[in-house]
Order: C-alpha cells, then structure tokens, then sequence
C-alpha cells in the first residue's frame, strides 16, 4: 500500500464526510488501517468509529466487507453513506435474487467501495470472499462474538474462518462497550490475537447528567419537555402499562409522543421505530427494548422514569442521546419504590448476590454527593481527576447542614415503633398524620408522634434516604421493608455524634402567576417557529421525507446549528461547514442558501410575512413562475406558499395546477400506500411518470377534502 498522507486523509474527510478535524484517535487508527494491520476499536457510541472503517474504505483498491447485526442499521448507514455520494450497498436474505445478483455485479465490477452485510449471510457471498474482491473487513458490535460480552450472537461465531480465507486482509473489530476479557475473547475469536488496540475514554462530555427525587414525575416530565419543544427524546419505563400511561399523559399535553414495548405487534413497533429515526414523532415513551440498533445522531435528550437496575445499562441508554456532539440531557428520576421493586425483581432470578451489588452501585449513583460523572466513570474502570461541571453535582453541590435533631427524631421514632414499620408510617408518625396507618395501631399515642410537623414529607423521605446512605439505619428488604436501626444508631441517639445532612433541590410546580408571566414572556419573544433553526428543520425534514430517508441524514443537527450560526450565502461559505461534504453541498445547498436568504430579506423587512405577499400577488392574478421570478424565490418555494395558504382555508385554488385524471391516480395511490406520507413511494407506485410537484399539489387537495 503506498503511503497516503496526512493531507489527502484530510481532504478524502472534508470531501466524502463533510468533516474538517478527526476525533479522538481516528487518525492513527485509519492510518493503521491502511497499512494493513488487525485492528480493535473500543470507542464510546457517538464517538464516530464508522469514518474509521469508511474512510480506508475510500483508499482500498477491492471493497470493504462491513459486518453488521441488524437490517435497520445496515439500511440507515447505506443511506448515509449514499447520501454523501459514496457507492455502497447491503446484501440480505430478504432481497429477491435479481437484487442479489446486483451486488455481486457490483463487486466485480468494483462500482461499490462498501457491502454491509448480516453475519449469518455471510457463507452465501463464498464467491466473492477473496482477496481478488476484498481489501477489509470491518466487524461492527464485535463485542456480539464473545459469550462474555452483554449481547451474544451465536451468528457472531462464524466469523472466526474469516482471518483463514482471507490472511492478507485487515480485519477491524468495533464495539462499544468491551471490558478487557472480552477484549481478549474477541481477538482470539477472531484469530487476530496481535491486533493493535484502541481504546478510547468511556466519557460522553456533552451528556449533561441529572438525578431528581421521583415526585411528581409526570408533572415534571411535562414541564422539561415544554421547555424543548420539537427535541426528540426518549423516556424509559419499567413497564408496558406505564409507557402507555405516560404516552396517553404526554398527548393530552398536546405533546408529540408513543409508547413502545414488546406488548405492540412486530408492524406496530417497527413503524414507530422507523417514526421516530424520521422525526415524525418526537417522543417515543419506551421499555428498554427500544434504541438498540437505533444510530439517530439527534435524540436530544434521555429521561428514565424510573430507577434502571445496573450502571451498564442506564450508561448504555443515555449514551442513545446526542450522538451528534452537540448538548445533549440525561435525566434520572429516582424512587424508593423503584428500588424496592427492583429487589423483587432480582429475588426471583439467578446469580442473586452479583445483581444486588449492582443495583447498589445504581443506587449509591442516584444518591451521590460527589460530581456524578467521576462514579459513573469509575465504575468501567476509568479515573477522571476533576469535577465534570456538567452534572447536578457539578452545577449545584449540595449544602450540607447539622441535621442532627432531624436524625435523632426519625431514629427514635424507629425505635418507638419497634422497628416494624417502613418508611411511609415512620413518617406519618413524625409528622403527626391523622390516618388509618397511625390510629389503626395507637401510633398518635407515642411520645415522637407530631415532632416533626414543620418538616413536609418529601424533605423526611429525603432525610431518611440520606441516614439510610450513612449507615444510620437500615431498609429490611426482607421483612415488607420495615426501617431499623444498625449498630450506628446508638452514636446519634446516646453518644452525641453529629450528622451532616443536605437540603433538597427544589422542583415547585409553577404558580398560576408564574405561567401567566411565562406565556406572556413566550409571547415577547419571538417564538421558536420563526427561527432560522426551526426553519431549516422543516427544510430537512421536507427534504428527507421525499427521499424517503431518516432527517438527520440529509444533515445533522449540528450541522444545522451551524448553519444558522453562519449563514453561508456561497458554495463554497457553504461547504466550509462541518457536514457539508461534495454531494450535499451540490444536492442541498442552493435549498438551504435560499432558506436562509429568504429569511434574512425577511427580518430586514420587519418580519413582514412571506406568504402573505404570495397572496397579494397570486390575487393580483400573476402565474406561480411570474411570482417566483418577482420574488426571487423558487417555484417550488411559492407554490409551498400557496399550499399553505389553501390548507389554511385561504381562497386559493389549487385545482389549476393539476389535472383531474392526475389527480385521480394520486387518489387510488393513496389508498394502496395506506396514506403514506413520504413522497418517494408514490412516485414509484406511479412509475416514475408523475412529478414530485404534482403529487404534492394532488396530495394537498386530497388532505384538505378528508
Ligand atoms: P459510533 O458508531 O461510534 O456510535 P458514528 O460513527 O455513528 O458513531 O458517529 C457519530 C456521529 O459523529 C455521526 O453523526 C458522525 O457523522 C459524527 N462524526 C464522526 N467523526 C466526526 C468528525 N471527525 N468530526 C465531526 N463529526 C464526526
Ligand atoms: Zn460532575
């Protein structure tokens, strides 16, 4: 292989990818790559490992063979890399053979640089399987080959003959999540034990992490989820009922949201699933079955309703957000409930001991005091030496204060109740309830009965939470979790030691005053619809939806965000932004320039609106073509004004631009395609005979008749 230099790297990067810099240790590892050697990368999700197999791709004479799990991802990393011009195909049991044929014609005729590929497919491409045809093998979520590793495929097994049919060929393992046995499992799996290895922080700084007490939770779900409006998210819940309560919650709001778990049919989830990747829905509210395989650079944020039952894998599901780099939210809602259910849960299963000091991590991660990011990294082996400055933590250390009176009120009245009562009645009886759980057993005669009225019940279940995290006292988990008292009780109660304890971070639920200002504030600023952001959103989302691809495939949403940061007016302004590489600088730029010039003449005209002018001059009779040109937009740009004007009820008659029989055509389509939304499977269904432009008219009619 002949030496390739830092400078073409670069410019195959910015070229084909859209990228100015690598990452982390992309460039070494492409370098070692091409000079041939066996390679493991362990890198974070969203740490960008694909360019370390797709850019060598670009230099390699035959192809590179990438090894993947699962179909959706397959698809979606075709699409992004076709997206970005670079020839690249799948091979898969459900094509017919004519498409089979296809890629393999493809190979020999070398018109492909990339074939994706499902492990258990990978005995059926034996006649292209040599060194003639193949330059690499790249083996995505390698850590499925090891037994060790947290998701086993047996199919993985097969790809040990792979170093022995093709010796000359680099193999490349990636994967996530790998600890060093299975470092060493994969390898020996793989027959390349002298890999170089690359192993890369676990750190995701632009996660920012956050732990809140779970009251209220719905209420406080709704207000973060205002606050971002059209962000997508995820919400994990522990059950089916509940991810269906949420969603129904979060759609009463007027919020964008669907439930997914393994309750829905196969069609019901992969529809929303393939919703969700293209932002038709914003939310989905899910059991953990969902986001594995799922690579959406833009999932802004991650909430888990409740508590998960291992460090591993709430790691695993908050690393689903902000793959893109940009800022991204995890927010945890922690529950004693949750615990205690947990508990149950593992009581019931096998290797009991090691799943108890897992949740015990989980839950002394919940409860920290400490910058949360140094445990959560510590946990997989990894020391940080500052504070993160991205936590809760971070952001907000607790104040500590001399709790000791508190405790000595909470302990003595676990004394008092003879230490059979859970946390609940404790409570009660220090705050002096009058309910069934306190007269049913005479509890309103005890002497700390009401010492602690001034305290709300939160801020109790806070403080014992705390006493309980200092060995102060204990949760029986055994006994229907009653509270008692541990051999450190004594000191507080008879010895006089003092107990630090914190304040509670408080989350009040807005006054009625507060959301008047609120709304009004909204109505001050200009709203979010009408920023150059959310304009190029619904461009990109126009654009997707026509080529029947994920959005953020068209551009992420960094790239968007740079975009309205700078604002390229030029080709070559335009193809200075990271994400922009040659094909999307020639396929979307002049749409993306013009939105961003349609709105720049705008605010120079104090936000006079743009389709209202359309108006007066489609009133004033001028033809679409003579508006576009009197405006200097496109075409296309006027008539999706008049649409917009016609749906809104606004005297437009769009019956003009299309002729009946057409019309028709796109109205039998639409019932074949079950009211399909995305423009490209109709232009298919009608062989490609019927221009984009007039199945939109048609599909417009069509929508505001029903
Ligand atoms: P992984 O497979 O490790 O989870 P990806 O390969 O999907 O991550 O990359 C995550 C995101 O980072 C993608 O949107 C990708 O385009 C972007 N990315 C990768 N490398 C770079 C880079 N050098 N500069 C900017 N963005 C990058
Ligand atoms: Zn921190």
């Amino acid at each position: 292989m002949v030496e390739i230099s830092e400078k073409e790297l670069l410019e195959k990067l910015k070229v084909n990818f859209g990228y100015d810099s690598f990452r982390l240790k992309q460039k070494t590892i492409i370098e070692n790559i091409l000079a041939k050697k066996d390679t493991l990368v362990i890198m974070p999700t969203g740490g960008g490992k694909s360019i370390c197999f797709q850019l060598p791709a670009l230099f390699f004479q035959g192809i590179t063979i990438v090894i993947s799990p699962l179909i959706a991802l397959m698809k979606d990393q075709v699409d992004s890399l076709k997206a970005n011009g670079i020839p690249a195909t799948y091979y898969n049991s459900s094509q017919s053979q004519q498409e089979q044929q296809a890629v393999f014609n493809a190979v020999a005729n070398k018109t492909i640089k990339l074939l994706y590929v499902a492990p258990e497919s990978l005995p059926l491409l034996q006649n292209i399987l040599n060194q003639n045809y193949v330059s690499c093998v790249a083996i995505d979520e390698a850590h499925c080959i090891s037994a060790w590793g947290h998701d086993f495929r047996p199919s993985y097994k097969q790809l040990s003959f792979l170093k022995k049919s093709l010796p000359e060929v680099p193999i490349v393992a990636l994967t996530a999540t790998a600890d060093k046995a299975t470092q060493e499992d994969i390898l020996g799996q793989l027959s390349v034990p002298h890999a170089t290895k690359f192993v890369s922080s676990f750190n995701r700084e632009n996660i920012a992490l956050e732990v809140r007490p779970a009251n209220d939770r719905v209420q406080q779900i709704i207000k973060f989820i205002q606050k971002r409006p059209s962000e997508s998210g995820i919400v994990y819940c522990l059950s089916r009922k509940a991810t269906e309560q949420l969603a129904s919650k979060l759609q009463q709001k007027g919020i964008d949201a669907k439930a997914y778990h393994a309750g829905l049919t196969f069609d019901e989830r992969a529809k929303t699933q393939e919703d969700f990747i293209k932002d038709e829905v914003a939310i989905i509210c899910a059991t953990i079955a969902f986001g594995m395989g799922i690579d959406k650079s833009n999932v802004r944020w991650v909430i888990h309703y409740n508590m998960p039952k291992n460090i591993e894998g709430y790691y695993q599901e908050i690393g689903r957000a902000g793959r893109d780099g940009l800022p991204s939210q995890a927010l945890l809602f922690h529950s004693y409930a949750d615990v205690i259910q947990l508990r149950q849960f593992i009581a019931n299963t096998g290797n009991k001991e090691v799943q108890e000091a897992k949740l015990e991590r989980m839950k002394q991660f919940s409860e920290a005091t400490v910058c949360r990011r140094k445990i959560l990294l510590s946990y997989f082996g990894e020391l940080i030496e500052e504070n993160c400055g991205n936590c809760d933590v971070c952001k907000n250390p607790p104040k500590f204060f001399d709790g000791t009176i508190i405790a000595q009120k909470a302990l003595s009245a676990i004394y008092r109740l003879q230490q059979k009562e859970a946390m609940g009645t404790v409570i009660d009886v220090v705050r002096g309830a009058k309910n069934a759980a306190v007269y049913d057993k005479n509890y309103q005669t005890l002497k700390t009965y009401g010492v602690g009225r001034d305290i709300s019940w939160q801020h109790w279940q806070h403080y014992i939470v705390q006493l309980i995290n200092q060995g102060y006292c204990q949760i029986a988990f055994h006994l229907n979790n009653v509270l008692q008292l541990t051999d450190f009780s004594k000191k507080i109660l008879f010895d006089g030691e003092k107990v630090q304890l914190t304040t509670p971070v408080e989350f009040k639920k807005e006054t009625k005053t507060a959301a008047r200002e609120r709304k009004s504030k909204a109505k001050r600023t200009p709203a979010l619809q009408d920023s150059l952001f959310e304009r190029l959103r619904k461009l990109r989302y126009r654009i997707a939806q026509e080529e029947d691809i994920a959005a953020y495939l068209v551009f992420s949403d960094a790239t968007l965000r740079q975009l309205e940061i700078e604002r390229p007016q030029t080709d070559d302004e335009f193809l200075a932004i990271s994400g922009v590489g040659q094909r999307k600088l020639e396929v979307y730029g002049g749409e993306f320039m013009e939105e961003i010039n349609t709105f720049i003449k705008e605010k120079k005209k104090g936000k006079k609106d743009t389709t209202l002018e359309t108006f007066k001059l489609y009133k004033e009779g001028f033809s679409i073509e003579e508006i576009a040109v009197k405006r200097k937009l496109k075409a296309q740009t006027i008539f999706s004004h008049l649409s917009k004007l016609y749906l809104e009820g606004k005297d437009v008659s769009l019956d003009e631009f299309i002729d009946a029989n057409t019309l028709k055509l796109i109205g039998n389509a639409k019932k074949v395609l079950k009211n399909e939304t995305a423009l490209k499977p109709y232009f298919e269904f009608l062989g490609e005979k019927i221009s984009y432009e007039q199945i939109r008219i048609g599909l417009t009619i069509l929508q505001k008749k029903r």
